[in-house]
């Protein structure tokens, strides 16, 4: 009688599944581009993207293409993270950013340490891809 090595699978990173409303977002990241849901009833932009506006109603929309800067509104620092995936990382920043488009993007925030950090530090948007399918965000100093 044998028995199997007891190995845990790998984690698996956790990924956007894209909806009807978020695959042009996720298109965009694809291509290098921060593609912003704007409604085209009131003109207002929706993030994330969802069919139905929350300021007018309107199940109208289209994606522009929005700057990739903004200013840190607050961040943390990941010592143990929800997801095992992400383990090996650890420590890891994640930022919110008030993007100069007018939404908050969290992301995890790279090359810069905690001591620089600074709420109102400029950063900019990088596009990480992971597959085929999928680019990720994430923040660097701009
Ligand atoms: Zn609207």
């Amino acid at each position: 009688m044998s028995t199997a090595p007891a190995t845990a699978p790998a984690p698996e990173r956790p990924l956007p599944i894209p909806t009807r409303e978020s695959q042009p977002h996720w298109d965009g990241m694809r291509e290098g581009r921060f593609m912003l849901q704007h409604c085209s009833g009131c003109g207002k932009v929706r993030h994330y993207p969802r069919p139905v506006c929350p300021h007018c109603f309107s199940m109208e929309s289209a994606f522009k293409e929005a700057p990739t800067g903004g200013a840190i509104h607050t961040w943390t620092v990941c010592h143990h993270p929800f997801n095992f995936f992400f383990k090996a990382a650890a420590p890891y920043i994640v930022a919110l950013v008030d993007m100069d488009a007018g939404v908050r993007v969290n992301a995890q925030l790279r090359g810069i340490s905690e001591a620089d950090l600074k709420i109102g530090k400029r950063v900019r948007l990088g596009f990480e891809p992971v597959n085929k399918e999928v680019t990720l965000p994430f923040f660097v100093s701009d």
